[in-house]
């Protein structure tokens, strides 16, 4: 399935990937000049009325740190930008907006936990040894090595419909493809709600 929100969402957490290499330059541009900046995408949407590009929006912006301020980053380019750092003019927002991703900032959080029982956690059908302990490998792995996605519950639920892309030693095939389609169920279902999760109803 193809999401909207894959150019703003996808685009930049799908590229924070340790197992793949980010084109950190193309045309001479860095990442975060290629890429809608959220808080001015946000402003723009609220002040004209385009209530379809928020949640993608604030989806955005929830996954950066207040310190990654786009003028203070372009201060100082090659500290951050060179090295893929996306960014947002956090002044833009207003009172209204900041209560918003705060809230949803914690609802993502209880997502991305969400997936470690309702996707990792669930017991082999087959009853195959090794299903377990590779179901807890997996996820330790995000765990681990991924901490920046882990504030990205839809870049992992992605990845957890391409697991054997990215695992060796993966559960058998029942576990396998059951982790694909609830992870897509699960993905798309957060998309949908992403208007709730941001309080923007
Ligand atoms: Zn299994």
């Amino acid at each position: 399935m193809k999401y909207e929100c894959d150019a703003f969402a996808g685009a930049s957490s799908r590229t924070s990937r340790p197992t793949g290499r980010r084109r950190l330059r193309i045309d001479g541009r860095y990442l975060d000049d290629r890429l809608p900046e959220p808080a001015s995408a946000i402003r723009i949407a609220s002040d004209h009325g385009i209530s379809s590009i928020l949640p993608a929006a604030f989806y955005q912006l929830a996954l950066l740190s207040t310190d990654a301020d786009w003028d203070a980053y372009r201060a100082n380019p090659g500290k951050h930008l060179r090295f893929g750092a996306r960014t947002a003019r956090w002044r833009l927002l207003d009172k209204r907006d900041l209560m918003r991703l705060v809230h949803g900032q914690k609802l993502l959080a209880a997502h991305t936990r969400a997936i470690g029982t309702d996707i990792f956690g669930l017991r082999c059908q087959r009853n195959m040894k090794g299903c377990t302990k590779a179901r807890n490998d997996c996820w330790k792995y995000f765990q681990e090595n991924a901490p920046n996605s882990m504030d990205d519950p839809l870049d992992i639920l992605y990845d957890c419909m391409r697991l054997d892309t990215l695992f060796t030693d993966l559960p058998c095939t029942a576990c396998t493809a059951e982790i694909t389609i609830v992870a897509e169920k699960k993905r798309r279902e957060l998309w949908r709600s992403l208007p709730a999760v941001f309080n923007l109803q």
